[in-house]
């Protein structure tokens, strides 16, 4: 049989805070685990001592517990007011979405206030049989959210009192957002920089060329210097993706493919010969000294 909060600290009821942390205070120190070690009753006592300060000491729960009394369940007092969860959700995003940022609805799983009851737990006299008293219930809500510019798979975003209701009109906890963010099929990312492949022909690569590469916001101008190779990096600035934290842009790189021609006429394939014996190339020259695996 619990006895009644306000009899195990020897106050009455109307009690104020002052008055409860004196009793306290002073049963504590009689009762004290520290004072009684071999006594089991002092130590129960003591439990029953700082319980009942816990919930008579906070504003939130001792109403509740003057409300209900010992028909709570065990720690429903001190849920009184207390702030809701957060909770987590994911999205999966477009690249798109990530160079622009963008806006969602999302349908959140929550705990809301209980509509039933006004978020008291109380209907009539008893328990609100919608919510169990709790004053909140599970529900799907929708929830408008922005997504920034720049972010990427794993990151999350915080939105601020869109999260669980707490019990009995407690404040909402937050909204976590991880975001994944799908691959693209031509911009490759890290962080920031976005990297991609453009083929340039093999006669751009001989003469150079002023070549229109796609980016992630449009595209732009490349400059191909005569005697490209493949494999050539070239980097953009600021063509990349916005930064998460909303300043700058990060850099874009353009690795060229060279473009041979295949499927050569009899005339054209004597053109290319005659090409080879105006320019003779070794390109190998530098790796004679390793034949054989000599260093
Ligand atoms: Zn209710």
């Amino acid at each position: 049989m619990r006895r009644d909060y306000y009899a195990v600290l020897g106050v009455a009821s109307t009690a104020g805070l002052r008055e409860v942390r004196q009793a306290y205070r002073h049963l504590a120190r009689q009762y004290s685990p520290d004072v009684n070690f071999w006594d089991a009753q002092a130590r129960d006592l003591f439990d029953e001592i700082e319980e009942a300060y816990r919930v008579l000491s906070d504003p939130a729960a001792r109403a509740m517990y003057d409300r209900f009394g010992h028909a709570l369940r065990d720690g429903e007092a001190l849920a009184a007011g207390r702030r809701g969860e957060d909770v987590h959700a994911t999205v999966q995003l477009a690249f798109a979405d990530v160079v622009r940022g963008t806006s969602l609805r999302l349908e959140v799983a929550r705990f809301s206030p209980c509509a039933a009851c006004g978020a008291t737990g109380v209907a009539g006299d008893a328990r609100c049989p919608a919510c169990g008293g709790r004053g909140v219930r599970r529900a799907v809500d929708p929830v408008s959210v922005t997504i920034p510019a720049g972010v990427d798979s794993g990151s999350q975003i915080r939105v601020p009192g869109e999260g669980s209701a707490g019990p009995f009109g407690g404040p909402r906890g937050d909204l976590l957002i991880s975001t994944r963010v799908q691959e693209h099929p031509l911009f490759g990312r890290k962080g920031d920089s976005v990297h991609c492949e453009v083929p340039i022909s093999v006669w751009e690569a001989i003469l150079g060329a002023r070549i229109r590469v796609p980016t992630p916001l449009g595209e732009a101008a490349l400059v191909v210097p005569p005697g490209t190779t493949g494999g050539q990096v070239f980097r953009l600035r600021g063509q990349g993706l916005p930064k998460l934290s909303g300043e700058g842009i990060g850099d874009l790189y353009v690795t060229v493919r060279v473009e041979i021609p295949t499927g050569l006429d009899a005339r054209t394939h004597d053109l290319v010969r005659e090409l080879e014996r105006l320019i003779p190339l070794a390109p190998r020259t530098a790796l004679e000294r390793y034949r054989g695996g000599a260093a």
